[in-house]
């Protein structure tokens, strides 16, 4: 029984743009108002709970703290009703018929007059309500605050101009919003149809959301809790849930900060880096959130690129107003994230390698791709990512793996730079002739067996100030060993006249021949000359071009002969004795150095001349 006669109020100016605004052209998922229905509701009755605590009488004391929403299909309506703080007749006028933020029109405008649309942005700007409006053609708004002595009443719109205010008996505590779904919005409805919504916006409200008496939202907001009060199975099971995945992390980072951003995180590196297994380019899962509420579940440059195998979520409070989702990605909000949470997550993989050395063997074994990517790719974090990187080398096992820092502290005295040899095994590299030299000298090397591992070296150039080096390069300098080999050396007019003379042989196969100060058995070795194309990028690029031109741009090498050597000691009586067989000998010293080097395109000459050769026997 009203006491009173129904009150029309008619909208600040304001709001009436807004919601012209909102209902045509804000959003692209309409949707997206069950997202700002529930979030009222659960502030509501935030609210609620700390007024609870400090006052002694509250309306409707024993009402559970709860959210439930019924769909009526044969009405046509959906109404979402929670025990929170509610609204009298003044809060009423105040909340539901003004706008509190006055920058919000401005921005609403500037974005419509760009033709954005933007599903985001409405719950941080104070005028999620009205998102209602764009899915029902009349709100009721039923409520009673907490405060004993108000009255109940319920407030009518059809998001037009005006709404009207009455009286209303019988009122729980708390807000009961009714929503008569306009004709192309009849499936909000339906139970499922809404389910499905809560699960996607809203699985981490803190109070129960019931749908049609189901709890919906079974999961906590764990990453809000501290570590200590989060349990292993409670991390496996979020994971799962969050990333739709049915494996189990390899590893978690839970990262709580209030500076110098509010940063509640929970970051999962899965068991299988997917395309490992040629299935696609990777996504990342990891999810904003501001205050529980699902922002964006894929936002773009909130993590480097080659972290897309994270799952997870990042939940910041500092979200600013005034941004769009497209102004957002370039947001130097975004960019703070993105620093402090990738760094965050480097230093986790930094001290797994120290605490659990057989899980983080694992993580490099699996997604040690990544991080190479994230060298080659990301200046910024480049030192850091580097830390990580593991190879093996001259000084390990076969398959025991060792780090640059690792490498740096047992560097000989006097040696300046890090050497790296790239190889398709240990073996081959082994067996080569670049090795010698190095182990002469108990200089370790580097093994690289992958493609990408050339571009990891080139970008990073250097370590701990240390140029890196590849072994089988033309600019490799090494101190002269203390106790020199004793076999003698030809003379230097006779090295001389040999260099010159194979340089003859050899043609433009060769841009030099030159006597080695490396080698130490083998009679010659091939070294690259051409900075900017290694025998491996070479091999690549033909991989990726087979028709390729390669006959036009012969690979550019120098030989250098050990003068020290049988052979090479014998080559130069043979070419004034038998100069045709000194020929012979002679490229095939050459064939032999490019295959060791992996310089040699086609063995056919090669073949050909080793029978030759033979047939002389
Ligand atoms: P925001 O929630 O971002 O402030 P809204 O437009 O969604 O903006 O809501 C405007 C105001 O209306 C809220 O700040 C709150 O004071 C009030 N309000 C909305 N929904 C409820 C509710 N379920 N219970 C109580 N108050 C509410």
């Amino acid at each position: 029984m009203s006491t009173k006669a129904p009150e029309k109020h008619a909208f600040q100016a304001e709001v009436k743009q807004v919601l012209d605004i909102v209902v045509n052209s804000l959003y692209t998922d309409k949707e997206i108002f069950i997202r700002e229905l529930v979030s009222n509701a659960s502030d509501s009755l935030e609210k609620l709970r700390h007024l609870q605590i400090t006052e002694k009488e509250v309306y409707d004391d024993t009402l559970n703290l709860e959210i439930n929403i019924t769909t009526d299909d044969q009405a046509g309506t959906v109404t979402i009703q929670d025990f929170g703080i509610g609204l009298n007749e003044a809060e009423m006028v105040e909340n539901l018929g003004t706008i509190a933020h006055s920058g919000t029109k401005a921005f609403l405008k500037s974005v419509q007059e760009k033709g954005e649309t933007n599903e985001n942005v409405i719950g941080q700007f104070g005028v999620g309500f009205y998102s209602a409006f764009m899915v029902a053609d009349e709100v009721k708004v039923y409520s009673h605050s907490w405060r004993n002595g108000d009255k109940g009443y319920s407030w009518t719109s059809d998001g037009t101009g005006e709404y009207e205010i009455e009286e209303s008996e019988g009122q729980r505590r708390g807000a009961k919003l009714v929503l008569k779904l306009k004709e192309d919005a009849k499936d909000f409805a339906k139970g499922d149809k809404i389910k499905e919504i809560i699960k996607k916006y809203s699985s981490f409200v803190q109070f129960p959301v019931n749908v049609n008496g189901d709890k919906v939202n079974t999961m906590d907001a764990i990453w809000l809790r501290g570590k200590s009060d989060v349990k292993e199975e409670d991390y496996k099971e979020f994971y799962k849930f969050q990333a739709n995945a049915f494996d189990e992390p390899m590893t978690w980072l839970h990262f709580n900060t209030d500076a110098p951003l509010t940063i509640n995180s929970l970051l999962f590196v899965p068991t299988q880096n997917m395309e490992q297994f040629g299935m696609g380019r990777m996504e990342s899962k990891v999810a904003l959130h501001c205050r529980k509420v699902l922002i964006d579940s894929q936002p773009k440059n909130l993590l480097p690129e080659w972290l897309r195998f994270l799952s997870g979520v990042i939940d910041s409070a500092d979200i600013p107003l005034n941004i769009s989702r497209e102004g957002m990605q370039d947001s130097s909000l975004i960019q703070k994230l993105n620093k402090v949470i990738t760094k965050r997550f480097l230093k986790h993989i930094d001290q797994l390698s120290k605490k659990n050395k057989e899980q983080f063997d694992k993580f490099w074994e699996t997604f040690g791709v990544f991080i190479k990517e994230g060298v080659a790719t990301d200046f910024t974090h480049r030192e850091m990512l580097s830390k990580i990187l593991r190879f093996e080398s001259s000084f390990t096992e076969k398959g025991v793996l060792t780090s640059l820092t690792d490498y740096v502290t047992r560097m000989k005295e006097g040696q300046e730079s890090i050497f790296y040899i790239i190889g398709t095994s240990r073996q081959s590299i082994e067996a080569g002739p670049y090795m010698e030299a190095f182990k002469a000298r108990g200089i370790e090397v580097l093994f690289l067996f992958e493609n990408i591992d050339e571009f990891v070296m080139n970008h990073l150039a250097e370590f701990d100030s240390k140029k890196l080096v590849s072994a089988d390069g033309d600019d490799v300098k090494l101190d002269k060993l203390d106790n020199e080999s004793e076999a003698e050396s030809i003379s230097d007019e006779d090295s001389k006249a040999l260099c010159e003379w194979l340089k003859e042989v050899y043609g433009n196969r060769v841009t030099a021949v030159e006597v080695s100060e490396r080698l130490v058995d083998s009679p010659a070795f091939a070294l690259n000359t051409d900075k900017f194309m290694s025998a491996s990028m070479r091999k690549m690029m033909k991989a990726m071009n087979p028709e390729g031109e390669e006959k036009e741009t012969p690979v550019s090498v120098k030989l250098q002969i050990n003068d020290k050597n049988d052979l090479i000691k014998k080559l130069v009586g043979l070419k004034s004795t038998d100069e045709d067989l000194a020929k012979l000998v002679a490229n095939q010293i050459l064939d032999v150095s490019l295959i060791s080097g992996d310089f040699l395109e086609d063995p056919k000459e090669m073949v050909k001349r080793s029978y030759e050769l033979l047939s002389k026997v």
